[in-house]
């Protein structure tokens, strides 16, 4: 059995969750982030409460983005710190929305080597690890494949973090593209041969350094990822271009084309 899920990176003002996630759900989507990229905007516990409602009532798997600023390689302690709380904010809120896995940027290279870097960021995912477990938080930590090459984050390193803290993972295909100039599927499934993936996916502008910007989603681009994604995961696939929700749709619509009927039971 496996399931693919599509879906957007936001779910627009909390006031009106229910009939956006009633829209989502309409539409076929399964899956959708909260985006606490700028900031961890969900403070009070009834308002998570609500989303996690509605967000069961209409099927939609919920995950958080935590917010862009973060680095766990800093060299500055206050930077370090503020990394780990905005980290744990998004867990607090993630935890009572009932969201299983918290998509984070590590961190970048600074001016210590690729190893040492690495070792940092390890020490602190299993410090983060710790405090998630003394709070009883029911969330996993998602370090992401990052686009840029001065930018930790390439496939191997957060394999190798899945690997040696036991976190989760997010692999983002448009990032792989950026960084590397090509998608190599055969070694994804090889770095992480996890029964459940958790992806982003959308266009992506890139030059010699890696990811400019991301963009609407090509038909061509889809029709390449769908037709090269292990057939025998549960993956989940959200959409951050700048307009996700339609994104998401074309992603389903082409999938539904393209996959055989047999692998559509989910
Ligand atoms: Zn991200």
């Amino acid at each position: 059995m496996s399931s693919i899920k599509f879906g957007p990176a936001g779910m627009g003002p909390v006031k009106k969750v229910e009939k956006t996630f009633e829209r989502y759900n309409k539409k076929g989507i399964k899956a959708c982030e909260i985006p606490f990229t700028y900031q961890v905007y969900i403070k009070r516990k009834e308002d998570a409460t609500r989303i996690r409602k509605a967000a069961k009532k209409f099927g939609i798997e919920l995950s958080a983005h935590a917010p862009y600023w973060i680095n766990l390689n800093s060299e500055d302690k206050e930077k370090i710190k503020g990394s780990e709380k905005r980290i744990l904010d998004s867990c607090r809120a993630g935890h009572w929305l009932g969201v299983k896995r918290i998509v984070f940027h590590a961190g970048f290279y600074e001016k210590n080597s690729k190893e040492e870097t690495y070792l940092h960021i390890k020490e602190r995912i299993i410090g983060l690890q710790k405090e998630i477990k003394k709070n009883k938080w029911n969330v996993k930590l998602a370090p992401e494949t990052m686009g840029k090459i001065n930018v930790f984050g390439s496939a191997e390193e957060i394999h190798k973090l899945v690997e040696e803290t036991g976190c989760y993972f997010c692999i983002d295909f448009a990032h792989v593209l950026a960084r590397e100039k090509k998608i190599d599927f055969e070694k994804l499934k090889r770095l992480f041969p996890q029964k459940s993936w958790h992806c982003h996916f959308s266009g992506i502008e890139y030059n010699e350094k890696g990811e400019k910007h991301h963009k609407k989603t090509s038909e061509k681009e889809l029709k390449e990822l769908i037709s090269n994604l292990p057939k025998e995961k549960n993956i989940t696939i959200i959409n951050e271009s700048p307009s996700p929700v339609w994104d998401s749709t074309l992603s389903l619509k082409i999938y539904n084309q393209k996959i055989p009927a047999f692998y559509q039971h989910f």
